[in-house]
């Protein structure tokens, strides 16, 4: 059993620290949100008054936190906790950031003595839920090692993606692809559509075909195709379109940065940025769909 500090108990956070009980450890919680809080100690957590509360007595310390600037307010500077862990205490925030910002707090964190690793997740709320959550590491392959065995509490594949910032990178990657892939299947679907296609059996066709991706698989974004899908249910739930926003913006300021061309992301982020103009920023990012399909006749 091992004391984990837990910083950040919001869609993701909340029921990851409940799979860390469920999985026998002991946690200590924090959030703003005093609701937050109550409902994890209803779940056996212990709460903490404050940061410094929190990290009292701590082994590991994992955050899930909005933003890069939240990450840096809870980890940097004078009323940073990075101060104020012992030395050798493990770090992980799993928040997905710019890599700029992972490595500066792990730069600051090898200051201090702290061990740091990057770890951000795919699998989204439904996979914090089911502790089936895939975790991007960046970091020494030490640190790797040691949170293995608490990583594998709240999820089921846990890479490591090589040095500090090499968690973010990767997850920016994955997430960017997905962005494209997913316009992508809209526009094919809207186009076999608009020739009187059944859009479940060209769904099948491109799914056994050269087109067959993971949205076809498991996301298809046509409403009633598939079952158990955000399509399915209003595009309610899921992957917020406003979320895969903050991910492809993370995407374009580090393509920026690398003077890396990616014309293809670019598109799909002003297909996001556009579908979220209108009015969609809270809806599952499948809704694209909607952009591609025109006004959706009654299912
Ligand atoms: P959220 O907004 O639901 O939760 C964030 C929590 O952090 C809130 O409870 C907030 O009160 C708390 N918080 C903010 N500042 C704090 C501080 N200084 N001290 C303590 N607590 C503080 O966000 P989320 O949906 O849980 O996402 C968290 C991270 O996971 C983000 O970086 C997001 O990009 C990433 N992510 C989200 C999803 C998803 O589907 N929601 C999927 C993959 C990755």
């Amino acid at each position: 059993m091992t004391t984990i500090a837990f910083i950040g108990l919001g869609n993701m956070g909340a029921p990851m620290a409940r799979n860390l009980l469920k999985a026998g450890h002991s946690v200590k919680v924090f959030d703003l949100s005093d609701t937050a809080m109550a409902e994890l100690v209803d779940a056996g957590a212990q709460s903490a008054e404050s940061l410094r509360d929190l990290v009292r007595d701590t082994e590991v310390v994992i955050s899930m936190l909005p933003a890069g600037k939240h990450v840096e307010q809870v980890y940097l500077g004078e009323t940073g906790l990075l101060a104020d862990l012992t030395d050798g205490t493990l770090v992980i925030d799993c928040s997905t950031i710019a890599p700029e910002t992972a490595r500066r707090v792990a730069a600051e964190a090898i200051q201090q003595g702290v061990v740091f690793l990057d770890a951000p997740v795919s699998g989204g709320v439904g996979g914090a839920k089911a502790g089936t959550l895939t975790f991007i590491c960046g970091g020494e392959v030490d640190a790797f090692d040691r949170a293995g065995p608490v990583l594998s509490g709240m999820g089921k594949n846990i890479f490591h993606a090589g040095p500090h910032g090499s968690g973010q990178v990767a997850k920016i990657c994955n997430n960017m692809l997905l962005a494209i892939l997913m316009n992508g299947t809209c526009e094919a679907l809207a186009l076999g559509e608009k020739n009187g296609l059944d859009p479940a059996v060209l769904s099948e066709i491109m799914r056994q075909s050269s087109g067959g991706n993971w949205a076809l698989n498991v996301y298809n974004p046509w409403p009633n195709v598939m079952e158990g899908v955000p399509a399915s249910n209003d595009y309610k739930g899921g992957f917020l379109v406003d979320l895969m926003n903050k991910d492809l913006g993370l995407a374009f300021d580090n393509a920026d940065r690398n003077k890396a061309p990616i014309p293809m992301g670019a598109l799909a982020r002003n297909m996001f940025l556009l579908h979220a103009q209108q009015g969609n920023g809270q809806l599952d990012f499948s809704s694209i769909q909607r952009l591609y399909r025109g006004p959706e006749k009654a299912e």
